[in-house]
């Protein structure tokens, strides 16, 4: 499963930065999550919760927070968000656009002890 992998990657990180500063317990972590990902945020919850047993990130509480999807647009310039399940740019209607938001995935921030 992709996510699982993603979650195994997301943990590392934690871990790391956990080690880095001498974290006892990571509370909460918040991570983004870009429309464009594949990812299903349920599940990346669901992973983590298992690979994480018996770590400093034991029983996290993960909050995800969505990107929408952003272009800047080669024809007129637009920049800002596409239409919801639209692949055109919503000024001239072009699809000639480069893509600057939504396919991100990174941990943002966490709360520690
Ligand atoms: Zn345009």
């Amino acid at each position: 499963m992709h996510e699982l992998s993603v979650t195994q990657g997301l943990l590392k990180i934690c871990l790391e930065e956990g080690k880095k500063h001498n974290i006892k317990r990571i509370k909460e972590i918040n991570i983004k999550v870009g429309e464009l990902t594949d990812l299903v945020p349920s599940c990346i919850s669901y992973y983590f919760n298992i690979v994480a047993k018996d770590t400093i990130a034991e029983n996290t509480k993960i909050n995800i927070e969505r990107i929408a999807v952003e272009i800047k647009c080669n024809e007129c310039s637009y920049e800002g968000k596409l239409e919801k399940n639209s692949y055109f740019c919503p000024i001239c209607n072009g699809n000639k656009y480069e893509i600057t938001k939504g396919r991100e995935f990174y941990l943002d921030t966490m709360e520690v002890e």
